[in-house]
C-alpha cells in the first residue's frame, strides 16, 4: 500500500468553485495524491489573521501547524508586506552573484549578531532544501580545499527529513521518499535517531550518539564530510535529544575532524523559544542551515549561516565557492525578514514561547487519559502527540491501519472541525502542533477541545473496531 508518501492533506465533500476546478485541471499540489480530489473539494485558503486562516467559504481554522512550521509571528502582519512594498520601490531585485545591496548585508549582519559564537558568514537561499545542498557543497568543497578532499559522506539519522533536492534527499532519511529517484547522491548514511517513546530498555541514554561514532568509523572518518541533525527532528514526531547528547556529538566530531551541520529549518526563530535550536541545547555547530521563519514565511529565503573557521578558506585569494542562486538574498525577501525579526523583538515572540511553553505543553498531557494517546513529547511551539493501538504495549499501526486513522479519519475531521496541524506516519503515527509563537491560553483552550474529541472518535471509530 503507498503510504508515508503524501502529507496527510484533508479532502472535503462539495460542489467547485471556479478556484477549484482550475486547481483541480492546473495546479500541481506538493507531495499531494491528485487523483484524491477528483471528487472531492481541495482546500483553499484565502485569507489569514493571527493563529487564523479562512477557506474560500468563509470558514475559519486555527492554524495549528503556522502553516508549515513557517508563520512564526503569525498571519496578517501587514507591517512585513509594506516593507516589501517599499523595497519594491526603492529595488525590486538584484542578484547577489558579484553584487551587493543593502538589504542582503544588513540581514546578513543581523543574523550573525543573533547566532551563537562565530557563525558570521551568511549564505542565502531561497528555501530549506537549497540551504541543505548549499550546505554539503560547502562541506565537501572545504575538506576540498584543505586537501581532504575524499571526505564527501554525510551522516543523518532515520526518518530526519532534510528535504528533497538531489543532494538533500541523500541526508534525508525516509526510504519512501528516496526510493523513487535513486541512485541518489553517494555518501549519504543514517544512523538511529533519538526518539524517546521508543528506547531498548536499559541503554546508556546517550548510545544514539555514540552510533554516530560508531558510523563514521565504520566508514572511515578520513571519509566523512559533515554530520547533520535537527536540535530537535520533526519528521517521526518531534524527537527531542537526550541530556548531554549534542556536547557528545560535537566532541565525536571534533575528534573526527568532521562537520557539524544543524539543519534549523523548522527549530530556529523562535520555534523552540530561541532564535536557534542549538541556543537551546547549548552546543555550536560548524553551519546553521535555515529557512521557513526567517520571513515568518511571507517570502521565500533560507540560508547557510557559516562560522568564520568554515568561511575563511573561501575568504583568500582567488578563492571562491563556486555554487550560487540567482534569487539567494533577494532584496524584496530580505526586507521581509527584517521587518519579521522587528516584530520578533519588539514583541519577544521567543520569550513569549518560553513563558507559554509550559502552558502549551501543560495542554497536551492533559490529553493522555485518552486511549490513543500513546506519547506526548517535543521542545517549544514544536510538539508531537503519539498515537498508539496499545497504550501499555506501545504497539503501533501497521501501514494499512495508519492509512485508515489519519488519512480516512483523523485529517480531515481534524480539518472540518477547524484545526490545522499535521497527522504524520513517516515513522510511527503522529499529530504535530507548531502554532504560531503568538498563540495563548485561548488558542491552547480550542485546541484541547478538538482534538480530545477527535481523537475520542478516532478511538471508538477506527481503532476499536
Ligand atoms: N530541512 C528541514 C529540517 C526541514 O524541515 C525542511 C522542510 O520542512 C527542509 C530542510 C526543506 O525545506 P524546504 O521545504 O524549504 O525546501
Amino acid at each position: 500500500m503507498a503510504t508515508k508518501l503524501e502529507m496527510a492533506t484533508p479532502r472535503q465533500d462539495g460542489r467547485g468553485s471556479d478556484l477549484q476546478e482550475s486547481a483541480k485541471r492546473h495546479l500541481w499540489m506538493h507531495f499531494t495524491r491528485m487523483g484524491s480530489y477528483v471528487d472531492h473539494e481541495l482546500p483553499v485558503i484565502v485569507r489569514g489573521e493571527g493563529c487564523y486562516v479562512w477557506d474560500e467559504h468563509g470558514k475559519r481554522y486555527l492554524d495549528g501547524l503556522s502553516a508549515l512550521f513557517c508563520v512564526n509571528a503569525g498571519h496578517g502582519r501587514a507591517e512585513i508586506g509594506q516593507a516589501a512594498a517599499d523595497q519594491a520601490k526603492e529595488l525590486g531585485f538584484f542578484t547577489n552573484w558579484s553584487y551587493a545591496h543593502p538589504r542582503a548585508i544588513e540581514l546578513a549582519a543581523r543574523i550573525a549578531s543573533l547566532t551563537p559564537g562565530d557563525l558570521n558568514r551568511v549564505f542565502f537561499t531561497s528555501g530549506g532544501s537549497e540551504a541543505v545542498e548549499s550546505a554539503i557543497k560547502l562541506v565537501r568543497n572545504y575538506h576540498r580545499m584543505r586537501g581532504d578532499g575524499q571526505r564527501t559522506k554525510i551522516v543523518a539519522r532515520e526518518i530526519a527529513y532534510h528535504g528533497v533536492t538531489m543532494g538533500a534527499l541523500a541526508a534525508t532519511g525516509i526510504t519512501e521518499l528516496r526510493k523513487q529517484f535513486e541512485p541518489l547522491m553517494p555518501g549519504g548514511c543514517h544512523v538511529p535517531n533519538t526518539n524517546p517513546y521508543r528506547q531498548p530498555p536499559g541503554r546508556d541514554p546517550l548510545w544514539m550518539a555514540d552510533a554516530i561514532e560508531e558510523r563514521i568509523e565504520f566508514e572511515g572518518a578520513e571519509t566523512v564530510a559533515a554530520v547533520i541533525l535537527e536540535p530537535v527532528q520533526n519528521a517521526g514526531g518531534c524527537f527531542p535529544p537526550p541530556e548531554g547528547y549534542f556536547q557528545r556529538v560535537r566532541e565525536i566530531c571534533d575528534r573526527h575532524g568532521v562537520l557539524l551541520i544543524s539543519d534549523e529549518v523548522i527549530c530556529s526563530w523562535g520555534r523552540l523559544g530561541e532564535y536557534f535550536g542549538c541556543q537551546r541545547y547549548g552546543y555550536q555547530p560548524d553551519i546553521v542551515t535555515t529557512a521557513k521563519g526567517l520571513t515568518s514565511a511571507y517570502a521565500p529565503m533560507g540560508a547557510c549561516i557559516v562560522s568564520d573557521r568554515i568561511a575563511e578558506p573561501f575568504m583568500a585569494d582567488t578563492a571562491m565557492f563556486a555554487h550560487g542562486l540567482t534569487f539567494g538574498g533577494h532584496p524584496m525577501s530580505a526586507a521581509m525578514a527584517m521587518a519579521n525579526l522587528d516584530i520578533f523583538e519588539r514583541e519577544d515572540l521567543c520569550g513569549g514561547v518560553r513563558d507559554r511553553e509550559p502552558e502549551f505543553r501543560a495542554m497536551l498531557e492533559g490529553l493522555r487519559d485518552l486511549e490513543i494517546v500513546g506519547d506526548v513529547r517535543g521542545a517549544g511551539f514544536f510538539q508531537a502527540i503519539e498515537l498508539v493501538k496499545d497504550r501499555d504495549t506501545k504497539e503501533t499501526f501497521d501501514d494499512a491501519e495508519s492509512e485508515v486513522l489519519l488519512r480516512g479519519f483523523l485529517s480531515g475531521e481534524l480539518f472540518r472541525r477547524g484545526l490545522i496541524c499535521r497527522a504524520d506516519d513517516r515513522g510511527d503515527p503522529v499529530i504535530q502542533l507548531a502554532p504560531p509563537l503568538i498563540a495563548g491560553a485561548a488558542e491552547f483552550e480550542e485546541m484541547e477541545a478538538i482534538l480530545r474529541t477527535v481523537l475520542s472518535e478516532a478511538w471508538d471509530r477506527v481503532v476499536k473496531h
